[in-house]
This record gives C-alpha cells, sequence and structure tokens, in this order.
C-alpha cells in the first residue's frame, strides 16, 4: 500500500514535532508548516492526501487556510481536519462550515489523533451513494427514489423536511454537520432558519425513528452527527 501523505500545519514546534514522530512511526509520510502562507504552498507542491490544520496560525489564520483549500479548483478534495483548543465551539462550527471535515480539540491523544485521521481517509475514499441509491444502514432503509423509510423492515412516516435531514446525514455517517449545513443542504442557502427549528425537527425525527433516532447523535455545541457502522 502506498503511505499517505499527511501536510501538519501547527506553529508551536514541540506539538507539530511530536504529531510528526507519531504519524511516522505509525506508517506515513509527512511534511509540515509552520504558518498559514507555507501551508498554502506546500498543499499545492506536496500534494497531501490530508491536512491537519491548527487554527491559530501566524500569516494566514487556518480557517482562511482552510476556505483557500476548499475553493482551489485543485486542492478542495483534499480532506482537513482541524486543531483547536478545548472549549471553542464556535472556532470548530466556523471550521466546519469553513469545508473542513472534521475536528480534533486539543490536547489530544496520539490514538485519537491516528483514529480520526483514518476515519476521515476512509471516508475521503467512499464518497456518499448517489442522490437516488437505496441507504442501509444499521436498522434502517432509506429510499430516496420513493421516498419512504424503514426501521427494521416496518415503514416510518416522515415529513419531507424529516426524510431530506435524514436522508443527508444518513449517506455520510461519521461526519459532524453545523445546523447551518444542515439547513443548508435540505432548504438551500437562503432558507430562514434558526438553530433552534434544526433542533425541534431533530426532536420529531428521533421520536419517529424510536430506539433508531439514537443514531442521530447531537455534538454539543457544534451540530449533528449519523452513527458510523462498526
Ligand atoms: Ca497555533
Amino acid at each position: 500500500m502506498v503511505p499517505k501523505k499527511i501536510l501538519i500545519v501547527e506553529d508551536e514546534e514541540d506539538v507539530q514535532e511530536l504529531i510528526q514522530y507519531n504519524l511516522r512511526k505509525n506508517g506515513f509520510l509527512c511534511e509540515s508548516a509552520l504558518d498559514g502562507k507555507t501551508a498554502l504552498t506546500k498543499a499545492d507542491t506536496y500534494k497531501p492526501d490530508l491536512v491537519l490544520l491548527d487554527l491559530m496560525l501566524p500569516r494566514i489564520d487556518g480557517l482562511q487556510v482552510c476556505r483557500s483549500l476548499k475553493s482551489s479548483s485543485t486542492l478542495s478534495k483534499i480532506p482537513v481536519i482541524i486543531l483547536t483548543a478545548k472549549g471553542t465551539e464556535s472556532d470548530i462550527v466556523a471550521g466546519l462550515e469553513a469545508g473542513a471535515d472534521d475536528y480534533i480539540t486539543k490536547p489530544f491523544s496520539p490514538q485519537v489523533l491516528l483514529a480520526r485521521i483514518k476515519a476521515v481517509l476512509r471516508r475521503a475514499e467512499a464518497p456518499p451513494p448517489g442522490e437516488n441509491a437505496t441507504i442501509r444502514i444499521h436498522n434502517i432503509e432509506i429510499d430516496p427514489g420513493r421516498h419512504r423509510t424503514f426501521v427494521n423492515g416496518k415503514e416510518v412516516e416522515l415529513t419531507s423536511t424529516e426524510f431530506k435531514m435524514l436522508h443527508f446525514l444518513a449517506a455520510r455517517p461519521g461526519w459532524v454537520f453545523t445546523r447551518y449545513q444542515i439547513v443548508d443542504a435540505v432548504h438551500g442557502p437562503d432558507y430562514p432558519v434558526t438553530d433552534r427549528s434544526v433542533d425541534v425537527q431533530i426532536v420529531g425525527l428521533r421520536k419517529k425513528l424510536g430506539k433508531a433516532g439514537d443514531l442521530i447523535e447531537t455534538v454539543r455545541g457544534v451540530g449533528y452527527r449519523f452513527r458510523e457502522e462498526d
């Protein structure tokens, strides 16, 4: 197997070296950048399979680096995991809405870091199913063509919005989405919505799904995620 290349963008050198040491020990190739401007140049030349991106960076901050990568015609497909301090949910939300694929809060253990990197690389290689493909995950079956949902083979009646939310989340298990991203996917970016109205929809959806409603996990302060299959 070809080793995966990781670009580590982190201005604290000891943290950066520790990450590099752990990734190399686990068979990854690494390059590093100590500021946002170098990160963008290296992303272009090194062509990493994944970028680990600190948010607080000199020269160009991490959010801006993320936006630049995700709006680039050549680099937008590279998954980005943002690294941010604990208790900064608004940073995480901003990072996800800037196109980051996942996040890790500092301080983190090497095991958590490795698990996240592997999960994001795995997801990047398995794109979401087509718009009309039936999704079977855990004990749920979602048929977008016929707009029908089954739990343990038994049909569940959902409203159009509930159905679209479930379909959007279940098609991308393991991904965390902010409320804004969910509404954007379900209604389009101009739909007037409050955080609260998304929460209300999710409560209704969970209730109708019964025990399977637990598969839609709340990520405190950030948004929602559909549980991955083991
Ligand atoms: Ca930093």
